[in-house]
């Protein structure tokens, strides 16, 4: 008779975690979804808490599930037990730019020669990995939701960097600080004398601190920079050193990212001098729907930041554009403060917005409240606004799409959103 084991939430994650199950001998294996597509699965509310071991997916949310779960475990808990014992797990959580510090991470880890993989929320999942693709490093990005899925005593990372905290996911927190205890639970899972890499936040560091945390390093961005003339040519660790020239990711946040993921690497290996050549910094790339430079045409510039999902990365999407510029805003409502957005949008190269999807009465009503005084245009769905911004953009401007606002409006993703945002594009009658 083999073990009984269940999967709430069959996606990428419960998929992979089932592997694992399989592989420790559990059987049967029943799985809770409420996708009606999946073959022979029980709708989450009819779960019963009578199984040894029972998977949660990052997906659900806890509400969902009436039962207290006594035996839950979680993914990311079978991979760590699965992974070989030396290999590390450097975790990357925050509100914005995991995705950009972990791929740099591994890019960086590779350059040097190491063995290593982004997995997690980046896409991949961490049980997938363990089993197709055994690495020495694995970096993971952490979301809140897989956070709250952790047990202490059974998962624990061997560095971390927490990138920084803003709203966000208040659609399924209901507050801020119940999405930033959620983040901060993270800090319980930093094995003892690893390092926990933090901006200059005194929030942040004041739960760093509340956790017991002694390896703390803050990356100051500002502090690290080397000038030449008025533009920043260095960053400048103490220890070690590279040269910023040829780094091809735009913005100022994308060198704190960069800095964020060599503070991550020199902890659990040595950095030593310049090692610009080293880590191939001309050679870093950055990752698709963020500040990509996707289309070009009649001499304007098409900006797909899908990505940005938060009013926090469109603020710095829109720092980060220095032409004039029309900003695409728009998308399914997180219920997000997007009145700050005019702060940033009035003394930027912004020369006009237009708002649409879902949450485009919102946002308008905000921006004005919020002081907005450069032209507005509200349309219904993004395939008008790129309509309409291809008869507004000037020779030489940007068109940005940076939505501060989820995708699940209109599209499956935000990938899917980036993807039709250059077919319309390439859909443009020709001027
Ligand atoms: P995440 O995985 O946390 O969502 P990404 O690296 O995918 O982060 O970037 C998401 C959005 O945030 C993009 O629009 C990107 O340009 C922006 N971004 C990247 N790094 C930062 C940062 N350090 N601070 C704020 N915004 C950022």
């Amino acid at each position: 008779m083999g073990k009984d084991a269940a999967i709430i939430g069959l996606g990428k994650s419960g998929l992979a975690a089932k592997r694992l199950l399989e592989l420790d001998g559990y059987a049967p294996i029943d799985i809770y979804d409420d996708n009606r597509a999946i073959m022979g699965a029980h709708p989450i509310a009819n779960y019963k808490d009578d199984y040894e071991i029972t998977v949660v997916s990052p997906g659900v949310n806890p509400k969902q599930i009436k039962v207290p779960i006594s035996n839950r475990s979680s993914e990311l808990e079978l991979a760590y037990k699965y992974k070989k014992s030396n290999a590390k797990i450097l975790g990357v959580t925050g509100t914005n730019g995991k995705s950009t510090v972990c791929h740099l991470t591994t890019q960086i880890l590779n350059a040097m020669g190491k063995s290593a993989i982004s997995v997690g929320n980046f896409g991949y999942p961490f049980a997938d990995a363990v089993l197709d693709k055994p690495a020495d490093y694995y970096v993971l990005e952490l979301s809140s939701f897989q956070i709250e899925l952790l047990r202490k005593g059974q998962f624990s990372l061997d560095g971390l960097v927490f990138t920084n905290l803003t709203e966000d996911h208040l659609d399924r927190y209901g507050s801020y600080e119940c999405y930033a205890n959620a983040k901060f639970g993270v800090f319980d899972f930093l094995a003892k004398d690893s390092m926990l890499a933090i901006p200059d936040n005194r929030k942040i560091k004041e739960m760093a601190d509340a956790a017991g945390i002694t390896n703390r390093l803050v990356v100051d961005i500002s502090s690290l920079y080397v000038y030449k003339g008025s533009d920043v040519k260095a960053l400048n660790f103490g220890t070690f050193s590279l040269d910023l020239a040829k780094y091809r990711l735009v913005g100022l946040h994308n060198a704190e990212n960069l800095a964020f993921s060599l503070v991550l690497i020199a902890s659990v290996t040595s950095l030593v001098g310049d090692v610009t050549e080293l880590i191939n910094v001309k050679e870093l790339t950055g990752l698709p729907h963020r500040l990509e430079l996707v289309r070009q045409r009649n001499e304007v510039s098409w900006i797909n930041d899908s990505k940005s999902t938060t009013v926090e990365s469109t603020s710095k999407a829109i720092s980060s554009c220095h032409n004039s510029t029309l900003l695409l805003l728009g998308g399914k409502d997180k219920q997000l403060n997007y009145g700050e957005l005019a702060g940033d949008i009035e003394p930027s190269s912004v020369k006009l917005v237009i708002v649409f999807g879902e949450a485009r009465e919102a946002i308008a009503e905000h921006l004005k409240g919020g002081g907005l005084k450069k032209p507005l245009f509200v349309v219904n769905k993004l395939k008008d606004a790129v309509s309409l911004a291809a008869q507004k953009a000037q020779k030489g401007w940007n068109v940005l799409l940076s939505p501060a606002c989820s995708s699940y409006d209109e599209f499956k993703n935000f990938e899917e959103r980036g993807v039709r945002f250059a077919q319309y594009i390439d859909g443009l009658s020709a001027i």
